[in-house]
């Protein structure tokens, strides 16, 4: 069977002060009955010397026994559940109180059976005797007899006590339910509240709404810790619903030209307004590669964007690389007379160095395709025991501010007609800035139109 949150609650809070209630009841009467029962055989032994001090006091040499003032003494006592017979010395009676009323005697020792039974099921009492002397000046005048119900018994203030006690412990114990049930709904709707928008956004995340989140905080813990952990997911899952979107638009609208030309080029030669030339096949060979450097580009984009790019990490020297990679550019950048200025130091690192060389070759090739003829080209690299700098700057074209914030996303062109001739898809940056962030390092730029760009990259020697 399965419950609720909130009747589970409910329930476990009414069971906790039923438990509570009962275990302080059980052990209270436990206790009670040892304790009581010990206070009223002592107590009675204390009645019974005050009795017989009393009756003592009512006899004098002079006029010997005071008769009404022991029967006021034994009305007293029978009253308390105690039958006494004075005797003088010759055993002659002075006062009995079975003979004063015997109905009275018994009624009493009934009615402490009675009371007796009523706390302890099956007791067994019986009527006890106690025998002592009565002195005057030192000399025995006399023997008085107590008897009651024994070996002990309560009165009937005694057994109101008991009553009154175990009525407030149920009371209390009603009232605890009582108390437990409302905390308990309470609480448990407090807990269960925020759950349940929870289970509700998840269930719309499931549906593909990722819009919803929820807001509320509440004062546990765990619960804020999950509503935060859906909210994340949600997010996520927006991110990557939107980044697949994005994607799929992107990808369409850069396959949407070369195909078009080409389209156009192949219809017109099919419909003979063009004859298949030499240089129009060309044309159409040279949109084929673009089409083909682009499938090539979305391959990488697919394998360097990923959240879990894997880095294949070892330890070496920056500096090197980028002397080794400078070199292979040498008679690129010499054809276009473009002075290309390297100036390393060693700095050691542990990183991907494939992946690195990629970035470097990315940014050093834009510097050499986005620098006119006769331009500088600056490699520097500093660092010191936690990181390295890396800057390559060049005096070139330039990115203009509005394209600055841009550059880093995928397909961005900052200048489309010149970069179709370049060959450039615009994801060189896209997966630099992707390779750099996996390193825990980051890739910043400066750049002025028609004065120079340069990108700054700062990696960390050691990662995690
Ligand atoms: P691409 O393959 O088009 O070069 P990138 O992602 O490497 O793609 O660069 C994105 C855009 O940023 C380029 O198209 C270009 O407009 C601009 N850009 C990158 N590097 C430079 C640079 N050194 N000088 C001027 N513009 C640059």
């Amino acid at each position: 069977m399965k419950f609720s949150l909130r009747t589970k609650l409910t329930m476990s809070y009414i069971l906790i002060a039923s438990i509570c209630v009962s275990l302080i009841s059980i052990i209270s009467n436990v206790y009670l009955d040892k304790h009581f029962k010990d206070y009223i055989i002592n107590n009675q032994e204390k009645k019974n010397s005050e009795i017989v001090n009393m009756v003592a006091q009512q006899y004098d040499a002079a006029r010997g026994w005071d008769k009404y003032s022991v029967q006021s003494i034994g009305i007293g006592a029978l009253e308390n559940g105690m039958i006494i017979k004075v005797k003088d010395n010759e055993g002659m009676i002075v006062w009995d109180a079975m003979l004063y009323n015997s109905g009275m005697c018994h009624d009493m020792m009934s009615r402490m059976a009675d009371n007796m039974y009523s706390r302890y099921p099956g007791w067994k009492g019986e009527y006890v005797e106690n025998s002592y002397p009565i002195t005057y000046q030192g000399e025995a005048v006399g023997k008085i007899e107590i008897g009651y119900y024994g070996p002990f018994y309560f009165t009937d203030s005694d057994l109101a006590f008991i009553n009154t006690l175990n009525r407030v412990f149920i009371s209390v114990g009603v009232v605890s339910l009582f108390l437990s049930f409302i905390i308990g709904a309470l609480m448990s709707k407090r807990i269960s509240k925020p759950i349940t928008r929870v289970i509700s956004t998840a269930r719309m995340i499931s549906r593909g709404y990722y819009g919803g989140r929820n807001d509320e905080r509440s004062d546990t813990k765990e619960i804020n810790q999950l509503t935060d952990a859906i909210n994340d997911l949600a997010q996520n899952l927006e991110s990557q619903e939107r980044l697949r979107k994005q994607l799929t638009a992107d990808v369409a609208h850069e396959l949407r030209t070369p195909l078009a030309t080409l389209q156009s080029h192949m219809e017109a030669m099919i419909d003979g307004v063009w004859e298949a030339d030499a240089e129009r096949l060309k044309s159409c060979h040279e949109e084929i590669m673009r089409l083909n450097r682009l499938v090539g580009d979305l391959g990488k984009l697919a394998k360097y964007e990923s959240d879990n790019l894997t880095l294949n990490k070892t330890e070496f020297d920056l500096g090197e690389l980028i002397t080794r990679i400078g070199q292979n550019f040498e008679n690129e950048f010499r054809s276009k007379n473009i002075v290309l200025l390297i100036n390393v130091s060693e700095q050691r690192i542990f990183a991907d160095k494939d992946k690195i060389s990629q970035i470097i070759i990315n940014l050093v090739s834009n510097a050499l395709k986005y620098t006119q003829d006769s331009g500088q080209v600056n490699i520097s690299l500093t660092g010191d025991k936690d990181g390295i700098r890396l800057s390559i700057a060049d005096s070139g074209i330039g990115i203009a501010k509005e394209d600055l914030p841009y550059i880093f996303e995928r397909f961005y062109r900052a200048d489309k007609s010149r970069n179709r001739l370049t060959g450039g898809a615009g994801i060189g940056l896209t997966i630099a800035k992707a390779i750099i962030e996996a390193h825990k390092g980051r890739i910043e730029v400066q750049s002025e139109l028609n004065k120079g760009t340069a990108f700054t990259i700062l990696l960390p020697k050691k990662q995690a």
